[in-house]
């Protein structure tokens, strides 16, 4: 069984790892000819850990990235707006979150995929063709057969198009700008991921490495993305914490973006192609679980492609699995979002913040955490 996966960003890449680990052999098609170091830094949460753990990769990312063992949203002072103990923002196995750099992670996973012959850049996917014996898939430069079409390709995915699913991009109207500046945080903050919120701001960062902080902003869209510079950031932010502003002034590239998200999808798949990670279900960043979704994806689908023959039955299964925990993901995000940049929504959100018993907290986590057989 000829498997294809387009798209070799994390959860194609980690998808085909997760293949090979059940013996089951793919091919990722990569339209990039080769990987940079672009990006910024992303967030991984325990569930994305135990995936990572199972592939046997978690020392190496771990060893390129900095574990962080509280997760706080705090006020322009960085006075977190409830308290919470570490073990609620990890999962029971202890797991804990890894800040890493983007381009770090998918070099890791590339490599590893590169080692096993499993990876080809440099191929564009236009489209597919079916007849009732196989799939053509058909590149910029040359044309493959396959039985199998995993769609790995992002938000903008060509395979969903191929697959004839409709789908309606949600822009949000905020803005997110990003850096990884070359700085290190005081000891207290070493190992603490913070998000502060102020009106209509928030500001969050994290150590990245022993020399690099990941840092990022989200400001409503009254502010054109083309006037966004070091020195309007700094005084978007003026009133925060001082360390704010010293690490604005730190930064050198800064990556700008409208956030957006995937309107809920009709389904994933079809008799012979599915859809995983940003090109199934793109949610806005505000859960950090965008990846670490992706990076389950892998995990599940290839269990259900090694336990069912028929491919429809297990994308089927697949797409029953899954659905739940990404669809509270998406609109939670989404909600959460929208009410963080309204004042009545942020005093509401911080209310419900403080008012929600840690225990509750904490059973909500592992739920959001809980991988299937890790
Ligand atoms: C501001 C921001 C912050 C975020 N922070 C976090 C975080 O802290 N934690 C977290 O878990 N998530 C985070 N995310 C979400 C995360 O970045 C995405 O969910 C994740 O990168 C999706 O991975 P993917 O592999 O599914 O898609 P992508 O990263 O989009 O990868 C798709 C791959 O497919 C390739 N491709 C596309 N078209 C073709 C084609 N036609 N042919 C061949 N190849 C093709 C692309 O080159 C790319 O390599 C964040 C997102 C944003 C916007």
């Amino acid at each position: 069984m000829e498997i294809s996966i387009i798209g070799g960003g994390i959860t194609g890449l980690t998808t085909a790892l997760a293949l090979h680990k059940r013996g089951i052999y793919s091919t990722v098609y990569e339209q990039a000819d080769h990987l940079n170091e672009i990006g910024a830094g992303i967030w991984l949460q325990p569930n994305a850990v135990q995936v990572l753990r199972w592939l046997g990769i978690y020392d190496e990312v771990l060893s390129n990235g900095c574990i962080l063992n509280k997760m706080e949203i705090t006020y322009p002072n960085l006075c977190p707006i409830k308290k919470i103990q570490n073990h609620v923002v990890s999962d029971h196995h202890g797991n804990q979150t890894v800040a890493i750099h983007r381009g770090k992670l998918q070099q890791i996973l590339y490599d590893q995929c590169a080692k096993l012959g499993i990876i080809e850049l440099g191929m564009p996917y236009l489209h597919y063709e079916t007849t009732d014996q196989h799939t053509t898939l058909h590149f910029k430069d040359k044309s493959v057969q396959t039985d199998i079409v995993l769609g790995a390709d992002g938000i903008r995915s060509k395979v969903r198009e191929s697959m004839k699913i409709a789908s309606v991009y949600r822009p949000t109207g905020q803005i997110c700008t990003r850096s990884v500046v070359t700085y290190n945080l005081p000891d207290h903050l070493k190992n603490e991921g913070k998000e502060v919120w102020g009106n209509k701001r928030r500001f969050g960062f994290s150590q990245l490495s022993d020399d690099s902080v990941y840092f990022f902003t989200v400001l409503n869209k009254e502010i054109s993305p083309k006037s966004i510079t070091k020195e309007s950031l700094s005084k978007q932010f003026d009133d925060f914490d001082p360390i704010v502003a010293s690490l604005i002034n730190a930064s050198g590239n800064m990556h700008t973006t409208e956030l957006m998200d995937l309107k809920r999808l009709n389904t994933w798949h079809t008799s012979h192609a599915c859809l995983l990670g940003d090109a199934a279900h793109a949610t806005t960043p505000n859960m950090g679980q965008g990846a670490c979704q992706g990076i389950e994806d892998a995990y599940y689908i290839s269990d259900s492609l090694k336990k069912f023959k028929n491919p429809q039955e297990a994308f089927s299964v697949f797409e029953h699995q899954r659905r739940k925990k990404v669809d509270y993901v998406v609109n939670n995000s989404w909600r959460f979002g929208k009410l963080v940049h309204q004042r009545a929504g942020q005093l509401a959100l911080r209310g419900m913040m403080k008012m929600t018993p840690e225990k509750v907290m904490s059973k909500q986590m592992n739920a959001l955490y809980r991988v299937e057989g890790l």
